[in-house]
């Protein structure tokens, strides 16, 4: 065989897809040791964090993140939404290897903030990828983007018109409309964000009369939301600025922005039935010359992402189990109040039957998980069955990848930016 059929055989027998050894090369490049997983599992994962617990002999808490699942929602998102880009938006998770893999994947970027827009830069992303995608932007910022080329961003007040006049007269505009229901959003937008019916004529006037060139209308349904149907009733919202555009005279729109507020699994399979539904119902005479753009956050994070915990502390009061770790609300859990966030935490050596058969079946405990800070408020878990754990124990907790470490502080000198995100690959 010549070396090239060799290759060729060695390709064809890896068990990694074309897409999953493109990503795992990006992560290398940025000097990340990649660790494989047998399995697409929690258990897989809590095996790998069981390894490298024992290999570097630590007790600060760790994500492991696995590209797997990145390269899997990246390849069920072009299933579903085929034409639909997704810009992810970098403030739900800024991870420079989740930001790099997207990047090699193909993904834009929503950056609300020239700290993001130059974390994206950085990674050699063109700024024609990214959407500046903050209605009320800081004049100082707008110039930043005006210099980098950033040239799409949203608005949804005349103050913000003049603004972009001013600072980045040649960057085009997305009038940013509210959504008319929040769709039983975890985190609604709609009281913060968006044009209301009776201010887009008003504010496309308006930016037309300042010479700025309006792309197209975007939307947000909220994070988290539940119901689908919310799309449908944006995209018709966003159907009813296009005519409105058109009959003031502004040249023809072309950009339909659906925003963020998917959650991976069912709710993004009804999600993505219901983008396609409504754009098949509002935009079907026009499709061509119209592109549509997404800004997911939640998806593409939330569930690549798990998070080991080391038990720094114990207390039994009767039958009540108190234990302490070393992150907390003010670090990655914040998402308890951010993110009116519903988590879980299993015990890492529970949680594998090959580490410790013997786990299961064990009593176990009501229990409360505080964060490490002095503030009582910094409680993780209450009412939380568990089995007998003991200081040194890990306590892992799954799907802790969106609006988490993102939003973290140093509060009490428990620095969330300091823990470190180990990188790994599933397969199936
Ligand atoms: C936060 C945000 C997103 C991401 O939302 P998800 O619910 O995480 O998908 C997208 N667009 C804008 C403008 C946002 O503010």
């Amino acid at each position: 065989m010549t070396s090239e059929q060799m290759m060729k055989v060695a390709a064809e027998s890896s068990p990694w897809s074309s897409l999953q050894r493109v990503v795992m090369g990006t992560a290398r490049l940025r000097g990340q040791k990649v660790s494989t997983l047998r399995s697409r599992s929690q258990e897989a994962v809590n095996e790998l964090m069981q390894s490298i617990i024992e290999r570097e002999g630590g007790n600060e808490a760790f994500y492991v993140l696995d590209l797997g699942v990145v390269v899997d929602l990246w390849q069920k998102w072009q299933e579903a939404l085929p034409g639909v880009r997704p810009f992810y938006a970098v403030k739900c998770n800024p991870e420079p290897v989740l930001l790099s893999s997207l990047a090699t994947l193909g993904a834009g970027f929503d950056c609300a903030s020239r700290a993001e827009i130059e974390a994206v830069l950085s990674l050699g992303v063109a700024p024609d990828r990214i959407v500046y995608a903050n209605p009320c932007k800081a004049e100082t910022q707008l110039k930043y983007a005006a210099k980098v080329g950033v040239n799409l961003t949203t608005f949804d007040s005349k103050e913000e018109v003049e603004k972009i006049r001013s600072s980045h007269p040649s960057c085009e505009v997305l009038l940013r409309v509210k959504a008319q229901e929040d769709g039983g959003a975890r985190c609604p937008l709609g009281a913060k964000y968006g044009a209301l019916a009776d201010e887009v004529g008003p504010l496309l006037q308006a930016a037309q009369r300042a010479g700025l060139i309006v792309a197209g209308v975007s939307f947000h349904v909220g994070s988290g939301a539940e119901h689908a149907r919310a799309y449908t009733g944006a995209i018709s919202t966003v159907k009813n600025v296009f005519e409105t555009a058109s009959s003031l005279g502004l040249p023809r729109l072309r950009i339909v922005n659906i925003g963020g507020g998917f959650t991976a699994g069912p709710r993004f399979t009804e999600a993505s039935a219901a983008v396609r539904g409504a754009m098949n119902a509002y935009f079907s005479g026009e499709s061509s010359g119209i592109s549509v753009i997404a800004e997911p956050g939640r998806y593409f994070a939330e569930s690549a992402f798990s998070l080991a915990t080391n038990i720094i502390g114990k207390r039994v009061r009767g039958d009540l189990r108190e234990y302490w770790i070393n992150d907390g609300i003010y670090g990655s859990m914040n998402c308890l109040l951010y993110d009116h966030a519903v988590i879980t935490a299993l015990p890492l050596a529970c949680m594998s039957r090959r580490l410790n058969p013997s786990c299961h079946g064990l009593p176990k405990y009501r229990s409360t998980v505080f964060g490490p800070t002095c503030d009582a408020l910094d409680t993780v878990l209450t009412d939380h069955w568990l089995p007998e754990l003991q200081v040194g124990d890990w306590l892992v907790f799954p799907n802790m990848g969106a609006y988490t470490a993102a939003a973290g502080s140093s509060f009490n000198g428990f620095s969330t930016s300091a823990i470190c995100t180990y990188c790994a690959v599933s397969y199936y």
